[in-house]
């Protein structure tokens, strides 16, 4: 497998113009994770800041996020926590509303899937308003964990959601950024 550098990396995330609604641009990272070689990039410039770091467990967001953040954990010998949308999980949860575009919506997390002072990283596609990032780093804190870094594909920095995580004191690492929403 020859390597695949940085620019194609971001060559093979599909952009689809209007969707899920007029003048949002979708980038969709599903055409990356369908390419074993952008794929395996990926998750090793994700985690090449954090190699040889004492790494306890990788929280993902649903449902991107469980894919890259599997993978991360994989490579890091790390275990996963799995952050999932309301009403899915089944034992004792913790959970947190965050915001959306439009609304509220809640995430939660099993009470005994981190604990205190474990070092967790977050991962996810693509951060854009930071609000759901945020909403977990807040569900990680509450559990005792001490969040290492935030890790995304994608920043969208116009929305200024990279900016308003690395001001809760948890510094963020993104492989690429695209212009606009
Ligand atoms: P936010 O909470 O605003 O940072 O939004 C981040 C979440 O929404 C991530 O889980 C993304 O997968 C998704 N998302 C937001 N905007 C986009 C976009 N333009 N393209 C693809 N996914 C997006």
């Amino acid at each position: 497998m020859n390597d695949i550098g940085s620019q194609d990396l971001r060559s093979v995330i599909r952009t689809i113009p209007d969707y899920p609604k007029p003048g949002i641009q979708f980038r969709d990272v599903t055409t990356l994770l369908g390419d074993a070689r952008a794929f395996r990039r990926a998750v090793d410039e994700l985690v090449q800041p954090f190699a040889g770091a004492k790494i306890d467990k990788v929280a993902g967001m649903e449902a991107r996020g469980f894919i890259l953040g599997g993978a991360v954990a994989h490579q890091l010998s790390a275990g996963f926590i799995p952050i999932r949308k309301k009403g899915k999980l089944p034992w004792t949860k913790v959970s947190i509303a965050y915001s959306l575009e439009y609304g509220l919506d809640e995430m939660e997390m099993h009470q005994d899937a981190v604990h205190p002072n474990e070092r967790v990283i977050l991962v996810d596609d693509l951060i854009a308003t930071g609000g759901t990032a945020e909403g977990a780093i807040k569900l990680l804190k509450q559990l005792g964990a001490e969040v290492i870094a935030a890790c995304f594909v994608i920043d969208l920095p116009a929305l200024g959601g990279a900016d308003k995580i690395r001001k809760l004191g948890v510094p963020v690492r993104t492989l690429m950024a695209f212009d606009g929403h």
